[in-house]
């Protein structure tokens, strides 16, 4: 055979690379630790800019390239020629299908480059399949690239997977009886109870935390928890936060491999499924909570379960797979007051409110800022040259600003970055992430651990090793048993598939194919 019948990328969003090893004691054999034990590890895989943020992570991951190049420059960003904030995958031009919501207005347009799922299908004329899955709408869309046969994501409205006019007219009915069987009801109605007992949880704080968030209706953030006293909207809405988002996300991603024969004939398929449940359940509880260590546990099963299923369904080392995640994540501020490790939390929408009334107490204009976003401020363009402000001079008072600021270290002009007195890895990594048009005017770069955010729960999108040190495995079809602590990439994961394909690299990569593998 000279290609696996199906390529499996699986994201885990929001895996902070240490959990492989921090929870291993309790992963069976079968879900990370054969991934470990059989494949291949890069042990030191870093993100290579920012932010470090869900859309472009998995932008990155498939597209083997940066923000600078595929232009995925956050999961919202200020547009300069719009005028307003854009979402990733927004898309006005298609149809929503399987809702009336508009959850369904969605597409891979905003990503500039092609994926390494584009190139299957460029390199099969477009015979291999490709299916991108996940609840969230950008984990699903932008893996699958923009020749995917389909894209799938969850609308919590109607507890159902959807998808846009963009790549079909209507749901397959595999997947409207999917639909029909209403899974989030009857997993919500089990509640969450830890799987072992809860005093055997050691790698997690206390389960009861004042900065962990609360569940909708729910007054404490102790197990078990019951969602009885949630509406069916609530439920539906809830699941994505619970590892039942999980198990949903895995039943789907098999009902589509049965249903659409993916790795039935010689042609490789592709598969890209995205775990967004620990994303959710990261930012409500953190990465210390009793929450994220059992969510960890029941998805280390539930992979195992899914590997068994592709050894049954497609054949053992019939396959390749791959598993990273699209960022890492903080500490809970409020937890590392609480251990006296530097960080906390400020709000970047503040830093927006407070920078607009001191501009205009200077000079005498409203909104001159019209939005900080990914650690960028914008400033009002259109209102600057009508009004023919002075640049240079409302730059100075922001950055003057910027540094009064605790949370601050650095802050300069962005067109001025590359001549910054500053650290080579995070210049480089700023660059990477600077699309003109997508990215702000002015960067400021927070001390380590502080989180942009509330009294609760906790963020990721920096540079620093907790969000931009993640985990990725290898195995299968073509994948040597072995592991490394040479520094890797993520822009490298698409270069290596492309070499295991034999395929053309993803048009916008700047990635590396980790030859130690092959
Ligand atoms: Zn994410
Ligand atoms: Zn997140």
């Amino acid at each position: 055979m000279a290609a696996p019948k199906l390529v499996v990328g699986i994201v885990i969003d929001q895996m902070r690379w240490d959990f492989l090893y921090r929870y291993a004691n309790r992963f069976g054999n079968g879900g990370f630790k054969r991934m470990m034990n059989e494949g291949f590890n890069c042990q030191n895989t870093m993100i290579p800019y920012t932010p470090t943020v869900t859309a472009a992570g998995h932008a990155c991951v498939y597209t083997g390239s940066v923000p600078n190049i595929n232009g995925i420059a956050g999961n919202n960003w200020y547009d300069s020629k719009l005028h307003r904030t854009v979402y990733c995958t927004e898309d006005n031009a298609v149809q929503s299908v399987g809702t009336t919501t508009t959850d369904g207005q969605m597409s891979p347009r905003n990503m500039l480059s092609t994926t390494i799922s584009d190139e299957l299908r460029l390199a099969t004329a477009y015979q291999g399949k490709v299916i991108g899955i996940a609840l969230k709408d950008r984990g699903a869309i932008l893996p699958a690239g923009h020749s995917a046969n389909a894209a799938y994501w969850y609308d919590n409205d109607n507890a159902s997977f959807i998808t846009s006019t963009w790549y079909m007219p209507a749901l397959p009915q595999w997947v409207n009886n999917f639909n029909n069987r209403k899974l989030p009801d009857s997993l919500m109605a089990m509640g969450w109870k830890t799987l072992y007992p809860i005093l055997t949880y050691t790698q997690s704080t206390a389960d009861e935390k004042l900065y962990e968030g609360k569940y909708k209706g729910n007054s404490s953030t102790s197990f078990p928890y019951s969602f009885s006293g949630n509406s069916n909207t609530e439920k539906w809405d809830m699941v994505r936060s619970t590892p039942h988002g999980n198990t949903l996300t895995t039943e789907f991603a098999k009902a589509a491999v049965i249903h659409e024969g993916l790795g039935k004939d010689a042609i490789t398929d592709l598969l890209a499924v995205s775990y967004s449940s620990p994303d959710y359940i990261g930012h409500q509880f953190g990465p210390n909570s009793i929450e994220n260590e059992d969510d960890y546990l029941r998805l280390d099963n539930e992979l195992a379960a899914f590997f068994l299923f592709l050894d049954k369904q497609v054949g053992k080392g019939q396959y390749t797979v791959f598993l990273t995640a699209d960022h890492g994540v903080a500490h809970v501020p409020g937890y590392s007051i609480e251990n006296k490790l530097p960080g906390g939390s400020y709000s970047s929408s503040l830093f927006t409110k407070e920078i607009n009334k001191g501009l205009k107490q200077t000079f005498g204009l409203d909104s001159i800022v019209a939005a900080t976003m990914n650690y960028q401020v914008h400033f009002n363009q259109p209102l600057m040259r009508e009004k023919q402000l002075d640049t240079e001079k409302i730059t100075g008072w922001v950055i003057d600003y910027l540094y009064k600021q605790d949370v601050i270290s650095q802050a300069f002009e962005l067109k001025e970055l590359m001549e910054q007195p500053m650290n080579k890895t995070l210049q480089v990594r700023i660059s990477n992430g600077y699309y003109p048009g997508r990215s702000g005017d002015v960067q400021y770069i927070p001390k380590p651990g502080w989180v942009d955010g509330g009294k609760t729960g906790t963020s990721h999108g920096l540079w620093n090793p907790y969000d931009s040190h993640i985990p990725l495995l290898f195995m299968g079809w073509g994948v040597k048993q072995g592991s490394t602590h040479r520094e890797t990439y993520m822009t490298d994961i698409a270069a290596t598939i492309a070499a295991i394909l034999k395929i053309q690299m993803p048009n916008g990569c700047v990635g590396n194919v980790i030859e130690e593998l092959l």
